[in-house]
């Protein structure tokens, strides 16, 4: 799952990416109207986050070119407490849902997994694959009921296998959903996390598909 963060205020912006990495996002920031157009032009997000009074070109602008040329992840507002008018003319315009500022992070976190729930078409909030659970409200995996402990990328490489359990995912797909922008990849970092993954669900867990990328065990 890869976000988009675009907020101007970096006291508002820290701890909002700082949160979203720690729950196993890979998270973008965008820090004024025109870089998060450009942004958005790439089409890998899957979900936006919002700030409304922005340098450059103001937030409003920015969702309807989005809306305007097919952009269809969902889109949270984030506006002052006061601004009744932009919240209402940001739903207006295609968002999804607004947060008014200052906002709890765990609630922002909460308005995020809803989203997303709905965009996977993902009824009940928990994945199963064989003896595998991986829940991400709770950001907690379960093998034979036992808890696995993950750190966030191993955390967010399991849920992007297990979300799509019957593909075969690349490298470079993993890449994009472990990693943001600006942020230091080693080159063999998705083998890495593979192997010490491994180590914690059992190596049987993840099929390595030659000269292709990784995918989830087959389960009857
Ligand atoms: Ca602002």
């Amino acid at each position: 799952m890869r976000l988009l963060l675009v907020e101007d205020d970096r006291m508002i912006a820290e701890p909002v990416l700082d949160t979203m990495r720690r729950a196993g996002y890979a998270i973008d920031w965008a820090q004024d109207g025109r870089s998060a157009e450009l942004s958005l032009d790439n089409g890998v997000y899957d979900l936006v986050l919002l700030d409304l009074g922005l340098p450059k070109k103001d937030g409003i602008a920015v969702l309807r070119a989005y809306r305007d040329a097919g952009g269809a992840a969902p889109v949270i507002i984030l506006t002052a407490r006061d601004a009744v008018d932009e919240r209402v003319r940001g739903l207006d315009t295609g968002a999804d849902d607004y947060l008014v500022k200052p906002f709890d992070l765990d609630e922002l976190s909460a308005r995020v997994r809803a989203l997303l729930r709905r965009r996977t078409g993902q009824k009940q909030p928990v994945y199963t694959h064989g003896e595998l659970t991986l829940d991400p409200a709770a950001h907690e995996v379960t093998k034979d009921g036992e808890l696995v402990p993950l750190v966030p990328r191993e955390f967010a490489l399991l849920r992007a296998l297990i979300e799509a359990p019957k593909r075969v995912h690349t490298r470079a797909e993993l890449e994009e959903k472990l990693y943001g922008w600006g942020e230091e990849i080693g080159s063999n970092a998705v083998e890495v996390h593979i192997h010490s993954l491994r180590r914690k669900i059992g190596a049987e867990q993840i099929v390595t598909v030659r000269g292709v990328g990784y995918r989830l065990r087959r389960v009857e």
